[in-house]
């Protein structure tokens, strides 16, 4: 099959969180099962060009966009890059004025560009940036939207239709309040939509989580279904991580507690017992930050070692994080860095017992499965991907509401377990034999794509 991907991000060319890992990790495995696979991106000034082969112009002017091709690692990979704008030649992929814009013309290259083909490919589109794809397409191809967060929609107003040269009677139908919604066109228009979770599928078609799409997921329930994110099993691989400076197997964890060691002193860090607890995200709302600021205090009260390795966070979080450092009394049991760091994150992972995930809403979430093969053990809030992932007291710890108590309650109870070595261990290994390649994941989206290969052929 020929399957093509539109999309912002693809690791590790391009990445701020987790839509990177998924259209990396997807586009491998299928490729693995013997599938055609091309990835269209925008050509960022920040993209990691080192690592594609044989990148070449395939298009010197195609509708004013220079058109690049090369591969990573058996994926074909087109990047498009615009001759009249800086669109892409930004410090950040996301958070410009004009990001509406810039994606909505990365996406009517991408539809032009794929209609071209002479043998359209099944073409899997991904979050708001690449929605209107679906809306342009007027059956040359196959289409699947998946949502990897709602949260984000991509709204504009009318300008945005005039600077595409697209007339305003033709797109009433993406209009959602007083603005027009670019997420609106993917679920409207694409042929199939996915949730990256089966509970995030519920959540948003049937709770107050679709926001102000609310009705228009309830009307479409029947095309929208939820299929659970993998994670790429050799980039996650403590076994032979380059990024871990001593490597482990869930038959023999030893190294981990020298991984612990090496982190204890790279950053000088101290406690009364030897327990670690760490958050590797974003530090934006959707990942609770007042909570995690909770599980520090507590974590710090039970007299164990927090590292904090956090993104894009806002300065009030980031000041409410240093204010814990500066008045605790125990300053050689925390670490906090407000870095992206690719390298530092797979050792925090590697040399933790405990990743504190307490999420308002986690579409999916990937660093819950990743911590479980790096042997250790989640501490999440039931909601979206994580509910379908994590079971309390099987593979991590649990709790439902929003509440610091009931996290702190639940802190408590892990750090008893972790007195039990014995039954600690035995959480560990059982998270670490978990499978959460993208194998059984990839294998539901091909039934997905044949089903509408087959109905676009009929
Ligand atoms: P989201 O996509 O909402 O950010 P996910 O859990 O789905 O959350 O994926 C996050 C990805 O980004 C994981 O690969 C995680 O390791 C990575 N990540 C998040 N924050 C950081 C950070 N500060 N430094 C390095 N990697 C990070």
């Amino acid at each position: 099959m020929d399957i093509c991907h539109v999309a912002a991000e693809y690791a590790p060319l391009i990445k701020v969180g987790g839509l990177a890992d998924v259209t990396f990790g997807l586009s491998r495995q299928l490729l693995d099962f013997g599938h055609k696979v091309e990835v269209i991106l925008p050509y960022y000034a920040t993209l990691n060009h080192s690592i594609i082969k044989d990148l070449h112009i395939q298009y010197a002017n195609f509708y004013y966009h220079r058109l690049w091709q090369g591969t990573v690692e058996g994926v074909l990979i087109t990047l498009i890059e615009p001759l009249n704008h800086d669109y892409f030649k930004r410090k950040h992929v996301y958070g410009e004025k004009d990001d509406v814009i810039r994606f909505a013309t990365f996406s009517l290259i991408a539809h032009y560009y794929l209609k071209e083909k002479s043998l359209p490919p099944l073409v899997h589109l991904h979050d708001w940036h690449t929605a209107l794809v679906a809306f342009l397409n007027q059956n040359h191809y196959a289409t699947i939207y998946t949502i990897h967060n709602l949260a984000y929609m991509g709204q504009s107003d009318a300008s945005l239709w005039k600077e595409l040269k697209i007339p305003i009677e033709n797109v009433v139908s993406l209009q959602v309040e007083d603005h027009y919604n670019l997420m609106k066109a993917g679920i409207l228009y694409a042929d199939h939509v996915t949730a990256v979770s089966p509970t995030y599928a519920q959540e948003i078609v049937y709770t107050t989580m679709g926001g102000i799409l609310q009705n228009l997921l309830y009307e479409q329930k029947e095309k929208i279904t939820g299929i659970l994110n993998g994670i790429d099993k050799d980039f996650w691989n403590p076994e032979n991580d380059p990024f871990l400076p001593y490597h482990f197997t869930v038959d023999n964890r030893e190294n981990k507690k020298r991984l612990k060691d090496y982190v204890k002193k790279r950053f000088h860090l101290d406690a009364k017992n030897n327990f670690m607890a760490c958050s590797i995200a974003r530090l934006v709302p959707q990942k609770g930050p007042e909570l995690i600021i909770e599980a520090i205090k507590e974590v710090l009260a039970q007299g164990g070692i927090f590292i904090v390795i956090g993104s894009s966070a806002d300065p009030e979080i980031e000041k409410q994080l240093l204010d814990i450092k500066t008045t605790s009394q125990n300053k050689k049991s925390l670490h906090i860095e407000f870095i992206y760091d690719e390298e530092l994150s797979h050792i925090i992972f590697g040399a933790s017992d405990l990743f504190v995930m307490p999420s308002l809403y986690e579409p999916c979430g990937l660093t819950q499965l990743i911590a479980l093969r790096y042997g250790t053990l989640p501490l999440v809030r039931e909601t979206g991907g994580l509910k379908d992932t994590i079971f309390h007291g099987k593979n991590g710890f649990t709790f439902k509401e929003m509440d610091p108590q009931e996290l702190k309650d639940t802190l408590r109870l892990a750090f008893t377990v972790w007195q039990n070595p014995t039954k600690w261990q035995e959480m560990v290994q059982k998270g670490m034999k978990e499978d959460h390649s993208w194998e059984k994941s990839a294998r539901e989206y091909l039934i997905l794509y044949e089903k509408l290969l087959s109905l676009s052929r009929n």
